[in-house]
């Protein structure tokens, strides 16, 4: 177990010890950035950072300015959908283990919090500071598809020729399997359970699913998952999931998130506004949306 999920590393490479050490770079540079970006560590830079926040900034490292950054990046192209301050809001849910639904007022009251001007990520001085005591920001959008990405640079560094690293929904893959054949990738169904969607192949891409079947309690009917819509402070009511695929893994999870707040509207505009990104949307009702570039490319069941 890292960054909170089941990690899955698969090496191609010359000979049987290569393939191993380099499954193992993967492994080891994923613990790494968990050290620096996982807000259950307490001696994590970006615990630092929540612990100071409203007092003064913290100087970190540079791979956790390019997740904070890239995190600012996708808040604007997903029109605020995708907003690393929603940590105060995540923690009054704690879907995962409270089950509690906070009333209207207290989540009113964290609403000031929710708030990414106040997220002061300066690159020159490689420092971030939050500018209102109580803020806390929350990578658990992004910072997943950005570590696989890591770790394939890791693994391509110990003589992997093709892989596949694989943070439970976020993969990322690189290279051709033996015989020249791209990764087969299953995109699961959002309500059958054991069920694919659809399968498509990857070759040097990141795929990445955020939906409201992993994390969710229910009560009187109603849904409460792990993504919240950081206008309402509520679970995000538009989407059963979302796909995304990308070159990168840091995109790829980010846009996953923030489209998911977005809905399938605007959220389908932007995937085909933006080059190399694809997406599988299932809406609330549970239809299924596929962008332009995919239509081709899925196979399903
Ligand atoms: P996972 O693969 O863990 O399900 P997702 O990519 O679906 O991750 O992102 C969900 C996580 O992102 C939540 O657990 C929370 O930490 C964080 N989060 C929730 N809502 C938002 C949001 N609107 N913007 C950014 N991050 C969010
Ligand atoms: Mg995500």
């Amino acid at each position: 177990m890292q960054m909170g999920t089941l990690v899955k590393i698969a090496a191609v490479a010359r000979s049987e010890s290569i393939a191993q050490a380099a499954a193992t770079a993967g492994f080891v540079e994923i613990r790494r950035l968990e050290e620096l970006l996982s807000t259950w560590i307490p001696t994590s830079e970006l615990t630092r950072v929540n612990s100071l926040a409203g007092v003064a900034p913290v100087s970190v490292s540079p791979e956790t300015m390019v997740v904070v950054q890239g995190a600012m990046r996708v808040a604007e192209m997903t029109e605020g959908g995708f907003n690393i301050a929603i940590g105060p809001a995540v923690d009054a849910w704690n879907v995962i283990e409270g089950q509690r639904i906070p009333t209207e007022s207290e989540l009113e009251a964290l609403r000031p919090l929710v708030d990414l001007q106040a997220v002061h990520a300066d690159a020159r001085k490689q420092t971030i500071f939050l500018g209102k005591s109580g803020m806390r920001i929350d990578v658990g959008g992004i910072g997943k598809g950005y570590a696989a990405d890591q770790a394939v640079m890791a693994m391509k560094k110990a003589g992997a020729s093709a892989g596949v690293v694989a943070l439970s929904g976020d993969i990322k893959t690189f290279g051709q399997l033996p015989g020249g054949k791209k990764f087969p990738v299953g995109i699961r169904h959002p309500r059958e359970e054991g069920e694919i969607l659809a399968f498509i192949d990857l070759e040097d891409e990141a795929i990445s699913t955020a939906g409201d079947y992993e994390r969710f309690f229910e009560r009187d009917g109603v849904r409460y998952h792990h993504i919240l819509d950081p206008k309402t402070l509520q679970p995000a009511r538009s989407c059963q999931s979302v796909t995304v695929i990308a070159r990168e893994g840091m995109w790829a999870d980010g846009l996953d998130t923030g489209i998911f707040v977005m809905g399938v509207e605007s959220g389908m505009r932007l995937v085909e506004a933006l080059p190399d990104v694809e997406a599988i949307i299932v809406d609330h009702e549970g239809l299924v949306h596929v962008s332009s570039g995919l239509r081709d490319r899925i196979r399903t069941p």
